[in-house]
């Protein structure tokens, strides 16, 4: 246990994160849930400690200097990342985890609950309706999402949420250029505008950061009905 927390420590350490002790045991009490609940419900296929440490905590917590704002939407959180993590370490932020898998939003809430974290609840439920919904809609300083889809699809889910002024951040991984290419006109139809882009790696997993800042209001039309960003994405 303390050689874990140790690795926990350490690494967050190496990408210049100092950890208090309160963190490191929050971090510890995560994984020891995610472990358990992993046993009986398929939430990560990574179940070695020190990988689930650095692909899923490393992995969301590196763009933390990125996090501005009050208010953070994680689409398709899954078991939690990037949301959870970085809750741990801006606990004064407002989060909502949100996912379309009752289980892994059951597995969220407990985890939440275990960790007595403030401020932070996981919703059941497509991003194409809550994004239709009043107490939803561009009301987020920041959206982020990692391994949801590709970023046309992506962007269509995202922008609807974040208010004028805020931005997405879609954690990736290497090669995005056509990707991002084929996404241009869609980021532009919604009111969003390509930022930056990041090129980084987590131990030798070479890693990419899309940031796209919300320009203007989207319009209501988007994002259309379940399933068509995905199957007809915006050109
Ligand atoms: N973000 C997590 C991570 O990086 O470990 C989970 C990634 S998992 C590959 C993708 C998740 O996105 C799934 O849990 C899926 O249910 C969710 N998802 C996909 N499309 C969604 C949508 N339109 N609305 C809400 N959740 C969605």
């Amino acid at each position: 246990m303390e050689r874990t927390k140790k690795f926990i420590e350490e690494k967050s350490k190496e990408i210049g994160i100092d950890l208090s002790k309160t963190e490191i045991n929050l971090f510890y009490s995560y994984m020891q849930n995610l472990l358990e609940w992993n046993k009986k419900v398929n939430l990560t296929a990574i179940t070695d400690e020190k990988d689930i440490i650095i692909k899923h905590f490393i992995d969301s917590i590196i763009i933390n200097k990125e996090i501005e704002g009050n208010t953070m939407l994680d689409i398709g959180s899954g078991a939690g990342f990037p949301g959870i993590p970085l809750k741990i370490i801006n606990n004064k932020m407002n989060v909502v985890l949100l996912d379309a898998i009752n289980k892994k939003v059951t597995f969220m809430n407990d985890t939440i609950n275990k960790l007595d974290l403030k401020n932070i609840i996981a919703i059941h439920g497509r991003a194409e309706d809550y994004a239709h919904d009043d107490n939803y809609r561009e009301k987020f300083d920041i959206v982020i999402s990692r391994a949801v889809s590709n970023m046309t699809t992506l962007v269509e889910y995202m922008l609807p949420f974040v208010s004028v002024g805020g931005k997405c951040l879609c954690l990736k991984g290497p090669s995005v250029q056509e990707e991002l290419d084929s996404a241009r006109n869609a980021i532009k139809i919604l009111g969003g505008k390509i930022d930056k882009v990041c090129e980084y790696t987590v131990e030798n997993n070479e890693r990419t950061l899309i940031i796209i800042s919300k320009e203007k209001n989207t319009e209501q039309i988007y994002p259309r009905k379940q399933g068509k960003p995905l199957k007809e994405p915006l050109r």
